[in-house]
């Protein structure tokens, strides 16, 4: 077996480099992860740019599926996992003792200072794996893993990121069932996993925005299962368009999910039925919204809703969902990058890059 592992760190502001770092040891309650895949998330682009508040230098990566390469006793009793087994890992790492974790919202938990998940802790905290842009991952006694099926490709298991935010933001936080449309703001992967997971949980009609080089994305959108989508570009009024495919009523739960523009947050108001629910995902750099009418709110008695992180239930609903595999989620993939490709890799998924645009992209180390 090896005795280092590469590691991808960011020193600054769209700095990366290529470290390598000894293996730790392992106790009776800590584990040690091979990397077999690292989801590259929205967040990511935003870390690497420097708009997110984080301590450098960290190993990037927060997504990450691997196997356990070496495993504690009490560990591999308290998990139910053991050598040999594959696991996607949550990216945060809750206390378990604080406000937030007793109340069961550990995906909030600040009790270990700060945020304390993966890709946030800093590499001079030992053992310094603390991210999955790497070859191994170090397990945290209070990590949480989940078993998945070891015969999926990776690249489709790495999934279970995107498509749990999918579940808690557009059905587990709204409540979404049976008797719902709902309309989902912004086609990225985030919003595609969206759709998937509306669909999953027998919402009545599932809408999507987006603009009009998002056309492939919408395209792609119809295929997972949206019933309708816009291009808010060529629409030439969005407001009536919604209110037509929804009888009259607008939608019972709406999702934002577009990054950065904070115009989707001000029209979804108009958007949403009365009595419905409005979930806001997508960060907007702490930008104020203009044009935020809150007597629709108050005229609609309609419930805003904020959601950050993915919790056990949807990251199980997930897996659950790509194990079985009736959804073609291999259309989302679009990338694997190699570790040395980190930057390439990033700069695709934000659209920076000269090649073709990024919807699920992937870190695969080899
Ligand atoms: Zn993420
Ligand atoms: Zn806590």
């Amino acid at each position: 077996m090896a005795r280092t592992s590469r590691v991808v760190v960011q020193t600054a502001p769209r700095a990366l480099e290529m470290r390598e770092l000894p293996l730790p040891e392992i106790d009776d309650d800590s584990g040690l992860l091979r990397v077999e895949a690292c989801g590259i998330c929205g967040s990511d682009a935003e870390q690497y740019a420097g708009v997110l508040p984080a301590r450098w230098p960290t190993v990037l990566g927060h997504e990450p599926l691997g196997i356990v390469e070496k495993i504690g006793d009490r560990a591999a009793k308290r998990w139910g996992v053991d050598v040999g087994d594959r696991v996607a890992v949550e990216t945060l790492i809750p206390c378990g003792y604080c406000r937030a974790c007793v109340a069961g919202r550990y995906q909030v938990c600040r009790g270990r200072g700060g945020m304390f998940g993966y890709s946030y802790v800093p590499v001079d905290h030992p053992p310094g794996l603390w991210g999955a842009y790497a070859d191994y991952l170090y397990l945290d006694p209070h990590a949480i893993v989940h078993r998945v099926d070891a015969a999926l490709p990776a690249s489709i298991a790495v999934m279970f990121n995107p498509l749990g935010a999918g579940f808690r933001w557009a059905v587990e936080i709204p409540r979404t069932g049976p008797g719902d449309v709902v309309l989902v703001l912004g086609p990225g992967q985030r919003g595609l996993a969206s759709v998937v997971a509306a669909r999953a949980a027998g919402a009545d009609a599932v809408i999507v925005t987006g603009l009009a080089r998002d056309a492939r994305k919408l395209a792609l959108a119809r295929e997972l299962g949206a019933d309708h989508v816009i291009d808010v570009d060529n629409e030439p009024d969005v407001k009536r368009r919604v209110k037509e495919l929804t009888g009259g009523r607008g939608a019972d739960v709406v999702v934002e999910v577009s990054s950065n523009s904070t115009e989707p947050v001000a029209d979804a108001l108009h958007y949403v039925a009365t009595g419905g629910r409005i979930v806001l995902a997508g960060v907007k750099g702490f930008k104020a919204v203009p044009g935020f009418v809150s007597d629709l709110v108050v005229v609609k008695e309609a419930t805003i809703l904020g959601a950050f992180g993915v919790t056990s239930r949807s990251y199980r609903s997930a897996i659950r969902l790509i194990e079985k595999g009736d959804v073609p989620l291999a259309k989302l993939h679009t990338h694997d990058f190699a570790l040395e490709e980190a930057e390439d890799a990033i700069r695709t998924l934000a659209g920076e890059g000269p090649g073709e645009a990024s919807i699920h992209s992937c870190i695969v180390p080899r």
